[in-house]
C-alpha cells in the first residue's frame, strides 16, 4: 500500500499505455478527500458505525475506516471520502467494458475513484483499487462536471468502472441523477458485491450493468478475492429482475476456475436464473499483480467454456482478450448469420435492424437504439 505519488503516476501511465487507453486528463494533483456523509450505515454504541453498503458490513470505530479504505467514521458519523474525487477519467469504446449488446460503437466516458471492497489477487487495476484516496492522484469533478465532460467528448454513456463503483456509491448515484434527461447511458462495471437494499435503490438509475462473475465456487471468492459468492448471485438476480441490461464477464484463470465442471455448473445456473439472453464473455487471463505464477489462459480453454455455455442454452457467448478470434462477433442464435463483426474494440459492421436479425427477423436481445 505504501507507494509514492511519483511511483503511482509512472504505474498509471504504463498501465494506460498497456491497455491502449488515452487519458483525457492528466490527474497529477493530489487533492484533499472531499468528505460527505455516506448512505447506508447505522450508528452503534460508543460512536461506532456499521456500514451496510456491501456484504462485509464493516463495524468501524471513531476515526477508523472500513476495509475499502474510502469510508471513515468521524465522531460517530460515517463519511465517504471519494465523492467528486475521481482518480481516472477516460473516453473508452463501450466494447472495452466489455458491453457487446449495449449500443455498439458508442464511447463511454469512464471514471473511477480509489478503493475497492474486494482484494482480487489478479486485479489489473490494483494501482488504484488497493489504495486509499489520499495515496492516489485525483482531481475534483462534481457530478455536473462529469456530465459536461462526457458531452464535450461526444460520449454516448457514462461508465463507472476500473476500480469498484460500489465503494463510490453516492458519487455514482449523484452522477446518474445529474445525467438524467441528457441521453447519456449510465453503466456500472462492478464485482456485484453490494447489499440488496442499496442495489435496489440504484437500479432505477442504471441502463446497463456488467458484472465480473469471478467464478462459481465459494473457495475461489474466499481465497482469491477475499469475498463470498452468495451475495454476488443475489445481485445478479436483482439486476435481472429489475430488467436492467446485464452482461457477465468470467476471467478464466488456469487451475483456479477453468474446469469444465465449473463452466457447466455456472452456465446452467445462468440459464436457469437469468435466462438465455445474458451475454457471457469468457476472457483470457494474463499474469498480473499477485498472480504472476500462472500462465495466460490457453485459447482452447475459452473455446471449451464457450462451447459448454452454448450447449447449456446460452445464446450469446464470447471469447475475450483474444483479438481477431471469430467468437468476438455477434452471431444470430437462430439462423447463425453474423450480425456484428468486431476486431478488438472496433465494430467492422453491424447488421442488426430494428433489434432484429435482417435474415430470419428474430429479435436479438440487447439495447440497440437510442431512445
Ligand atoms: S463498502 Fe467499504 S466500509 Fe462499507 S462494508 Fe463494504 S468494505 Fe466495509
Amino acid at each position: 500500500m505504501g507507494k509514492s505519488r511519483r511511483q503511482f503516476l509512472q504505474l498509471c501511465a504504463a498501465g494506460m499505455a498497456a491497455c491502449g487507453a488515452n487519458p483525457l486528463f492528466a490527474l497529477d494533483s493530489s487533492s484533499t478527500p472531499n468528505a460527505r456523509e455516506a448512505m447506508h450505515y447505522e450508528k452503534l454504541s460508543d460512536r461506532r458505525v456499521r456500514c451496510q453498503l456491501c456484504p462485509r458490513e464493516c463495524v468501524v470505530a471513531d476515526l477508523e475506516r472500513g476495509t475499502c479504505g474510502v469510508r471513515e467514521n468521524r465522531d460517530g458519523k460515517y463519511f465517504t471520502l471519494v465523492h467528486s474525487n475521481p482518480c481516472a477519467l477516460n473516453n473508452d469504446p463501450i466494447e472495452k467494458k466489455p458491453l457487446f449488446h449495449f449500443h455498439p460503437g458508442i464511447n463511454a466516458f469512464s471514471l473511477a475513484t480509489a478503493g475497492c471492497n474486494m482484494e482480487c489477487r489478479f486485479c489489473q487495476n490494483w494501482e488504484i483499487s488497493q489504495f486509499r484516496p489520499e495515496q492516489v492522484p485525483s482531481e475534483r469533478y462534481t457530478p455536473d462536471d462529469i456530465v459536461v465532460s462526457a458531452q464535450r467528448v461526444g460520449a454516448g454513456a457514462i461508465a463507472f468502472t476500473y476500480s469498484e463503483p460500489v465503494i463510490f456509491y453516492e458519487y455514482m448515484r449523484d452522477i446518474c441523477l445529474a445525467a438524467r434527461g441528457t441521453g447519456l447511458g449510465r453503466v456500472m462495471i462492478s464485482n456485484g458485491y453490494i447489499q440488496s437494499k442499496p442495489m435496489k435503490q440504484l437500479l432505477p438509475y442504471l441502463d446497463a450493468v456488467k458484472i465480473d462473475f469471478k467464478a462459481f465456487s465459494e473457495s475461489f471468492y474466499r481465497d482469491t478475492c477475499s469475498a463470498h459468492l452468495a451475495p454476488v448471485l443475489k445481485t445478479l438476480q436483482l439486476i435481472h429482475d429489475a430488467g436492467v441490461w446485464l452482461e457477465l464477464v468470467i476471467l478464466v484463470i488456469p487451475t483456479l476456475n477453468d474446469s469444465e465442471r465449473e463452466f457447466d455448473a455456472m452456465t446452467r445456473w445462468v440459464v436457469q436464473k437469468l435466462g438465455r439472453d445474458v451475454p457471457l464473455h469468457f476472457t483470457r487471463f494474463h499474469p498480473m499483480y499477485k498472480l504472476q505464477n500462472l500462465p495466460p489462459t490457453p485459447v482452447s480453454t475459452l473455446e471449451k467454456a464457450r462451447e459448454i455455455a452454448l450447449k447449456n442454452g446460452v445464446r450469446y457467448a464470447y471469447a475475450g482478450n483474444v483479438p481477431g478470434h471469430p467468437s468476438e462477433n455477434t452471431v444470430c442464435p437462430f439462423c447463425h448469420t453474423t450480425l456484428i463483426q468486431r476486431r478488438g474494440f472496433h465494430i467492422m459492421y453491424n447488421r442488426i435492424q430494428d433489434s432484429r436479425c435482417p435474415k430470419c427477423k428474430k429479435t436479438i436481445a440487447g439495447k440497440w437504439h437510442r431512445d
